[in-house]
C-alpha cells in the first residue's frame, strides 16, 4: 500500500540535496501547494565553495527558472556578456569554428553559488534543513520512505527525490549502477587576484571564456562574477589522483609539477600566463553514467540531476538538465491530480532517461575528440 497517491492532501515530499536541481524542485512544488522538506548535507548555505560560472540555456535551465517565477531575479544576477566563447590552440592562435557548436545555444552566465543562493532565498525560511547528511533510504511496510540521517532522527516521507549529486545515497535504493571515471581529472585554480583586470590573461579572456586546446588536453579559463578568473587544467591521471600518486592538494608544488608536465609541449608564452595562479587547488575527477542504463521505477522514490545522470562538463549541460528534470517532475506530479504518483514518476523517469541517453552520448563524443576518452560505449556518429 502506498500513501503517496494524494501528495497535496497532507502527503510530504522530501528532497535530498539543496543543489540547483533540488532547490528548483522545492521552489516549484512549494508554489504549487505541496508540503516539502529539503535535507542538505552542507552545514550552511555558504558552508562550501560552490564552483565557477554556468550558463543557463533557453530551452532548459531558463525555462525552469521562468516556471519558478525567478526570471527577473536571474536577469539581475546573470551576465549576458559572459556567454562569449573562443577556442585557441596551444600557441594562443584562434581555432575558427572549433567548439562553437557546443556554445551556439549558450545563455547568460551565473556563478553556481549565485544560482543556488537565488533559489534558496526564494524558499520559505526553514524549508531547507542544513547539516542533514542522508545516509540510507529504505522503504517502510506502509509504503512510505524512511531517511536515515547521520547523528539525527530519521525523516519519513511519502515521496523522496534524490537530488544529491554524483555521490547520491538515494541512487542506491534504485540501482546498483555507479558513475564511471572518464580518466580525466580537472584541477581548478584561480588566477591571482591582481591579474583579474588589466593583465594579459584578462585581455585575452574579456568577459567570457576561452578554451585552450592541444592534443587530448585543455585549459579552460572563465570570467566569473565579481571579476574573478577561474581556470581548469585537464589532467589524464588515474582515479584517486593525487592521493594515489602519494601527495595531496596542499602540496602545491607537486600539483603544479603535474600541470607543467602535462602541458610541457605548449608555448611557454601561453603556459606562463595560464600558470599564474593562487596556490589553492580543487580536483574534479570527471565521471559519467552509462548512456543507456535504466532502473525499475519504484512508487514514491525517484532521482534527478547529477544523481541520476552525472556527466563531464564537456557540453556544459549538467545544471541545465538538472533544472529541466525538476521542472518535468513538478509538471508530471501536477499534471493530473487524480493520477497515481507512481505513474507520474514512471512517466517522468522514462522521458528523463531517453533525453539523458542522448545527452551523455553527445558529451562523450566531445570527450572522445577533445580528450581521447574511450569507455567502450557505442556513441554512434558525431552529432
Ligand atoms: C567544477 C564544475 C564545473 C561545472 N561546470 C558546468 C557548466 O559549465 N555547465 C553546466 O551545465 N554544468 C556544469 N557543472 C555541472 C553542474 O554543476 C551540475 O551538473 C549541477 O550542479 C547538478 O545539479 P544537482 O542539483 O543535480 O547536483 P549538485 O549540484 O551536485 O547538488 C547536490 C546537492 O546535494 C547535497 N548532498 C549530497 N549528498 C548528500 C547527502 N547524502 N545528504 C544530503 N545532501 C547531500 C550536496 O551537498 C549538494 O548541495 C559543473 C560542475 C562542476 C563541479
Amino acid at each position: 500500500m502506498t500513501t503517496c497517491g494524494n501528495l497535496r492532501d497532507g502527503g510530504t515530499v522530501a528532497i535530498v540535496g539543496a543543489g540547483p536541481g533540488g532547490a528548483t524542485l522545492a521552489r516549484l512544488l512549494d508554489r504549487r501547494g505541496y508540503t516539502v522538506r529539503v535535507l542538505e548535507r552542507d552545514a550552511s548555505p555558504d558552508g562550501r565553495h560552490q564552483g565557477g560560472s554556468l550558463d543557463l540555456r533557453p530551452d532548459s535551465g531558463q525555462r525552469a527558472i521562468g516556471a519558478a517565477a525567478l526570471a527577473e531575479t536571474f536577469a539581475e544576477r546573470s551576465r549576458d556578456d559572459a556567454k562569449a566563447f573562443r577556442m585557441l590552440d596551444a600557441d594562443g592562435h584562434e581555432m575558427p569554428g572549433q567548439g562553437q557548436e557546443t556554445h551556439e545555444d549558450a545563455g547568460p552566465e551565473i556563478d553556481r553559488g549565485d544560482l543556488r543562493a537565488m533559489l534558496i532565498e526564494a524558499l520559505p525560511s526553514g524549508m531547507v534543513a542544513w547539516d542533514h547528511n542522508v545516509e540510507v533510504v529504505e522503504r517502510q511496510l506502509d509504503g512510505k520512505w524512511r531517511l536515515r540521517i547521520e547523528g539525527r532522527d530519521a525523516v519519513t516521507a511519502d515521496l523522496v527525490v534524490g537530488a544529491d549529486g554524483i555521490g547520491s545515497r538515494v541512487r542506491a535504493a534504485l540501482t546498483n549502477v555507479q558513475p564511471i571515471y572518464t580518466g580525466i581529472t580537472m584541477v581548478a585554480a584561480y588566477i591571482r587576484p591582481e591579474l583579474w583586470r588589466g593583465s594579459r590573461i584578462s585581455d585575452t579572456l574579456g568577459e567570457g571564456s576561452v578554451m585552450f586546446a592541444g592534443a587530448n588536453k585543455t585549459i579552460f579559463v572563465q570570467r566569473c562574477a565579481r571579476d574573478v578568473i577561474l581556470l581548469y587544467y585537464s589532467l589524464a591521471v588515474p582515479e584517486g589522483w593525487p592521493k594515489c600518486a602519494g601527495f595531496d592538494l596542499s602540496d602545491t608544488g607537486a600539483v603544479m609539477a603535474a600541470v607543467r608536465e602535462t602541458f610541457r609541449d605548449w608555448s611557454p608564452r601561453i603556459l606562463g600566463m595560464l600558470t599564474d595562479v593562487q596556490d589553492r587547488f580543487q580536483v574534479w575527477p570527471t565521471s559519467v553514467m552509462p548512456p543507456d542504463y535504466r532502473w525499475d521505477s519504484k512508487p514514491g522514490l525517484t532521482m534527478l540531476g547529477d544523481a541520476s545522470h552525472v556527466m563531464p562538463p564537456f557540453t556544459g549541460k549538467g545544471v541545465n538538465l538538472a533544472l529541466l528534470d525538476a521542472l518535468d517532475l513538478a509538471d508530471a506530479l501536477v499534471a493530473n491530480p487524480g493520477r497515481a504518483v507512481a505513474d507520474a514518476i514512471a512517466g517522468f523517469e522514462r522521458d528523463m532517461q531517453a533525453r539523458t541517453s542522448q545527452e551523455i552520448r553527445a558529451c562523450l563524443q566531445v570527450g572522445r575528440s577533445a580528450y581521447g576518452i574511450d569507455l567502450g560505449f557505442d556513441l554512434g556518429k558525431p552529432a
